[in-house]
């Protein structure tokens, strides 16, 4: 069959592998979308993981063979595919630390090589672990809603780590495909979002997806200190007379300041100037800063003295799964705007550039096959 193998930093190559052979307690599933994640983008770039591997986790596709073993599945049936699923059993996950939990952190979906998801091929292994991971995709929803499932859990799961009322004022800075699902469904969960971003485009599909207010962050105004997220209030600007997201912050929450803010952007001055916008006792949650080794200055009495929580969230909860597939095959999350570009497998190195370099009109970026 063909895959992308990754062979290096930035080397992805079409190759011929063997189809995976499955045991009797696993699902062969062939790809029929995969979605193009950062995380593998970041893996791919900066070589943080030995090659050969073949990439790709967002996964939805049919089965065509399954082990005499394994129960509750047919041939043919369409599924999406959760590549980490934890034991539920251990101290991490008594802790609802899930994605610390050893069984978690072994991926259970390989398209052969080391286990690395391997959506960018054209069959999967799905391994016995992850099996109660494969949602069955429900005849009127499409592959592509089924691939959404993991990163739309990702985002329940960091909202859940809020601590919101009805009617919160949240910052959701980014609005990427990420940013924009955190929109919607902290929308969806009585909030007001303030949205920005540097693209007019997102900002005006943010509101579409439920955000109260938009800020465009002008890029040419940053300079590395305080002045950093000066920016010009563009969309929605007629109602306020306000040169600064602390303004309108201001002005929205009448000078009490944000209840949350989620970075959905890789940084770290928006994470400043974040912490500064929450009111003392709100809280600052980092979605994007997954590269690791990188220091950052922050002043701690605002965590101390202030008590703004810096929080973090990553990856998926196993228990949200039900909630998501509710959310998203019931179209109240309409993933379905989201997905801007298709790709042929063989163009997957592109897919990837595209997802790396977002333009004025790309967000999710997938991987399709056909599978007849
Ligand atoms: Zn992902
Ligand atoms: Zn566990």
């Amino acid at each position: 069959m063909r895959a992308i193998v990754y062979r290096g930093p930035n080397d992805l190559r079409l190759e011929n592998v063997p189809v995976p052979r499955i045991g009797s307690g696993e699902l062969l599933v062939k790809v029929a979308v995969c979605g193009v994640c950062p995380t593998d983008i970041k893996k791919i770039q900066y070589g943080t993981v030995p090659p050969p591997r073949v990439f790709g986790h967002e996964t939805a596709g049919v089965i065509v063979r399954r082990g005499a073993q394994t129960r509750g599945f047919q041939v043919g049936e369409r599924v999406a595919l959760h590549h980490h699923v934890p034991c539920l059993k251990c101290h991490d996950c008594a802790h609802r630390a899930f994605a610390q939990c050893a069984q978690y952190k072994r991926t259970g979906i390989t398209a052969g090589f080391e286990p690395a998801g391997g959506g960018y091929a054209e069959y999967v292994r799905v391994m016995p672990w992850v099996l109660p991971g494969v949602v069955k995709i429900p005849q009127r929803n499409s592959f592509f809603e089924g691939a959404m499932l993991e990163p739309v859990n990702t985002v329940l799961k960091a909202i859940k780590r809020l601590a919101l009322l009805n009617g919160d004022t949240v910052l959701v800075a980014g609005q990427g495909p990420i940013g924009l699902m955190f929109t919607r469904l902290l929308t969806l969960q009585g909030m007001k979002v303030v949205a920005t971003d540097r693209l007019v485009s997102r900002l005006e599909l943010s509101r579409d997806f439920g955000a109260k207010w938009t800020w465009e962050v002008n890029s040419e105004n940053r300079s590395p200190k305080s002045e950093a997220l000066r920016s010009k209030f563009r969309v929605q600007s007629s109602r306020f007379n306000v040169s600064s997201l602390a303004q309108l912050t201001d002005l929205l929450t009448h000078g009490r300041g944000l209840d949350a803010a989620i970075i959905a952007v890789p940084s770290d001055e928006v994470v400043r100037e974040a912490q500064q916008l929450v009111r003392c006792g709100g809280q600052v949650l980092l979605f994007s800063h997954t590269r690791r080794g990188e220091q950052a200055c922050l002043d701690l009495a605002t965590i101390c003295t202030d008590e703004k929580d810096l929080i973090g969230s990553y990856s998926a909860d196993f228990t949200l799964q039900a909630e998501v597939a509710r959310l998203v095959f019931s179209q109240k999350l309409d993933v379905r705007q989201l997905i801007t570009h298709e790709f042929p497998l063989d163009q997957t190195a592109a897919a990837i550039g595209l997802a790396a370099q977002p333009t004025e009109n790309s967000l999710k970026v997938v991987v399709t096959q056909r599978t007849e």
